[in-house]
């Protein structure tokens, strides 16, 4: 396999989604050497099957808004592969939402699934609808609107979304209701996320920024270094964004910034838990903007329009919003400033010219789909329990959590290890993946 012929391929087939093709470079180039060591793989074209979905539905969903007028979005669900178990991955609302975006988080599901340890496929769902400034009743009329579509392709051993960008507990709630209702299954295993009281793990909603600061402990700790006192600059305060702020505190670690699409909030002296609290306040308003930060808490945080988290000095930056938000200038800033780490927390969060800067500057760089593992992770314990008919308390999910956690970075290290015994996370995180997959594929047959 020539990692360059396959792009070539894919990029005349799907010219239009370069963040899909983006994904899939970023893969292949890992797993090139490793795939030419094992010719089963080139003998069942794993390579050339792995990058096109098993299959794509699209499906329009009209509702009606407030103000009485009929609204008409574009509805998706990605079912990219299910060589490990049934689909699983969350369902992104936004504006922006597309083929493309949905095709890059459904490929990467893939590998990030495989790290968790857990038995799940790969998939993303979502919608071009835009949450910012909607009422409860328009959020509601809105999901259930999609499940009505959603319901035919779902199912709790088939295909298992959750949230996103733009889909928390509250959306999580209004769909199921319309799946139940349209399937007159009771099985609340369909969709995780949920909430507590009705087979929501109890650490669903914290479970990607803890995972995420799990990650980081032992990539530190790897590296002979700790979290104590060190300035960590978050982007984005969204679910992401808040579970990584408090888990930050509990952990030492000094919060320095957090941002919106308006602007960053430079926090002085460390966030403290009354702002992290108000973090879900402000998502919940459904306005976007993190100026409300600083205007609740004058003397805590500082506001500047049109400018991001990575301006701010710190130790490590965690990009928790979005694909793409962490530019090669973004790196370039962040390292002349005394940055010396950056985990991904969001999906494919920093640009290639950034993740190339980081590596060649010996800044400690690990991506996404290892670092944010643990919401999806969370989501696999949340299936289990509801398998099971039974609910674990919070304590018992956090040591579970833990464990992932650690067995992602040791696969990380395993794969990734480099001959001048540095760690090749992006490398080690793809490999590990891959390897569960792939073999997977060639035991099942050509398919
Ligand atoms: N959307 C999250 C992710 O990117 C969680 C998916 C899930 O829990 O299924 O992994």
């Amino acid at each position: 396999m020539k990692a360059a012929e396959i792009m070539a391929q894919l990029q005349a087939k799907h010219a239009e989604e370069k963040e899909f093709l983006q994904a899939a470079e970023e893969v292949l180039i890992s797993i090139e050497d490793i795939y030419n060591q094992h010719p089963e793989f080139e003998k069942a074209r794993i390579v050339e099957r792995i990058v096109e979905p098993d299959r794509i539905f699209t499906f329009r969903v009209a509702w009606v808004d407030d103000k009485g007028d009929v609204q008409v979005n574009l509805g998706y669900r990605v079912q990219f592969n299910s060589a490990i178990g049934p689909y699983k991955g969350g369902l992104r609302f936004h504006p922006k939402v597309n083929l493309s975006m949905l095709k890059f988080l459904g490929f990467e599901q893939i590998f990030k699934n495989s790290l968790t340890t857990l038995p799940m496929g790969g998939a993303k769902g979502g919608a071009d609808f835009d949450p910012v400034g909607k009422s409860d009743g328009e959020i509601m009329r809105f999901c259930q609107a999609f499940m009505t579509e959603l319901w035919k392709c779902i199912g709790p051993d088939t295909d298992v979304p959750a949230g996103d960008v733009g889909v928390g507990g509250r959306e999580i709630g209004y769909m199921y209701g319309m799946y139940k209702k349209l399937a007159r299954e009771y099985n609340t295993g369909v969709l995780t996320g949920k909430g507590a009281t009705w087979g929501g793990s109890i650490l669903r909603p914290e479970a990607t920024g803890y995972g995420a600061l799990y990650f980081l402990e032992n990539l530190l700790k790897e590296a002979g270094k700790d979290i104590k006192g060190k300035k960590i600059a978050l982007s984005g305060f969204g679910n992401v964004a808040w579970g990584a702020a408090k888990k930050t505190n509990e952990l030492g670690g000094q919060v320095v910034a957090i941002s919106g699409p308006d602007g960053v909030c430079e926090i002085i002296d460390g966030i403290t838990d009354e702002m992290i609290d108000y973090m879900l306040v402000m998502r919940s308003s459904n306005r976007n903007k993190v100026q409300d930060m600083a205007d609740k808490f004058p003397a805590k945080a500082k506001f500047t329009a049109g400018k991001k988290a990575w301006s701010v000095k710190c130790d490590i930056a965690l990009p928790c919003a979005f694909q793409n938000e962490l530019s090669e200038d973004d790196a370039k800033e962040l390292v002349a400033n005394g940055c010396w780490c950056c985990c991904e927390v969001s999906n494919m969060g920093c640009q290639p010219g950034a993740i190339k800067y980081f590596q060649s500057n010996k800044v400690y760089f690990a991506p996404g789909k290892a670092v944010n593992a643990g919401g999806v992770a969370t989501s696999g314990l949340e299936m289990t329990q509801n398998a099971a008919h039974l609910g674990w308390a919070g304590e018992e999910v956090d040591a579970k959590l833990h464990f992932i956690m650690k067995s992602i970075h040791e696969a990380c290290v395993k794969y990734g290890r480099q001959a001048d015994g540095t760690i090749d996370y992006v490398k080690g995180a793809n490999i590990a993946g891959f390897m569960k997959v792939a073999t997977a594929m060639v035991e099942q047959g050509v398919l």
